[in-house]
């Protein structure tokens, strides 16, 4: 059978969880070495352990995506042992709850360096690699959060908006060089991330869940799994034709209203 992703270099950021571990392990049954990159370490080496047990290839780098240094290392650390980058999934991302007034300037510093720096530092250290051999592609993770206001999610919206904008922006910049930019713009999917925020958030989860569901068509949460299919299009050649696009995945929380 063919494979997708057969000997393509890809870094996974935040890959020792949810939709990135998800991503990480399909991206390694569709032949890619990839690189699981988390500050983690537990948990990026466990996704490293499941992919070779299974056959695979991987690599576990620890690395902070908000740190300009830990990232040199961390894109350093890969072109020494494999020699290329093919893919580049920025996926790592931390929540915030609460309108704006509520968010503490810690906070706000916090998200922003995660979220938008934490996209920025691997990009600008990956790409001149990309560019000496015109070819890469670049998956950025935003959210439909980007795209509709949604209740007490300030901090965070502005992070992916951010993304949302980088992404178009720099795909005009590298399209010159062979390099393809996409995001992937998810609803509302059940990982830790969000079984955190459920449970630190608010005061009722289980009404929180409810009101949830509810603002997606598909009446449930999306899986990692449901993401993970979508990075692995984007990685791929398949998505050749893609470029400084958003890809949604989420459920119709964007586009759909049921009343
Ligand atoms: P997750 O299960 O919490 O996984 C995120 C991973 O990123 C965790 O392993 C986390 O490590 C790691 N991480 C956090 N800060 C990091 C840093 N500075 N450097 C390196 N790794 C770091 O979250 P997820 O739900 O899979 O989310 C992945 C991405 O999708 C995020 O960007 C999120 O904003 C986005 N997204 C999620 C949803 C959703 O509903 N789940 C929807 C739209 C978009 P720790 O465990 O140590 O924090």
């Amino acid at each position: 059978m063919n494979k997708r992703l057969t000997n393509k270099v890809t870094v996974i950021t935040g890959a020792g969880s949810g939709i990135g571990r998800c991503s990480a392990l399909l991206f390694a049954r569709e032949g890619a070495v990839v690189v699981v990159n988390d500050l983690n370490e537990a948990n990026g080496r466990a996704v490293v352990t499941e992919i070779q047990e299974a056959g695979g290839q991987a690599l576990f780098v620890e690395a902070d995506v908000s740190e300009a240094e830990s990232v040199k290392t961390m894109v350093q650390t890969v072109m020494d042992e494999y020699g290329k980058i093919d893919v580049l999934f920025n996926n790592a991302g931390i929540s915030n709850v609460g309108a704006l007034h509520e968010v503490d300037v810690e906070q706000w510093d916090r998200i922003m360096n995660v979220n938008v720096k934490g996209v920025f530092l691997p990009c600008k250290f990956s790409l001149p690699f990309m560019m000496e051999r015109y070819a890469g592609t670049i998956i950025n993770m935003s959210s439909c959060v980007a795209e509709i206001g949604l209740a007490r999610r300030a901090a965070y919206g502005a992070t992916k908006g951010a993304v949302l904008a980088l992404t178009k922006a720099m795909q005009v910049d590298y399209a010159p060089h062979g390099i393809r930019i996409n995001a992937l713009v998810p609803g509302t999917i059940m990982t830790p991330f969000v079984q955190n925020y459920l449970q630190n958030a608010y005061d009722d989860p289980q009404a929180a869940i409810a009101s949830i569901k509810k603002r997606q068509l598909s009446g449930e949460l999306g899986t990692p799994q449901d993401v993970a299919y979508a990075a692995l299009f984007l990685a791929s050649d398949e998505s050749k034709f893609m470029m400084g696009s958003p890809l949604y995945i989420d459920g119709g929380a964007t586009f759909g209203k049921d009343a």
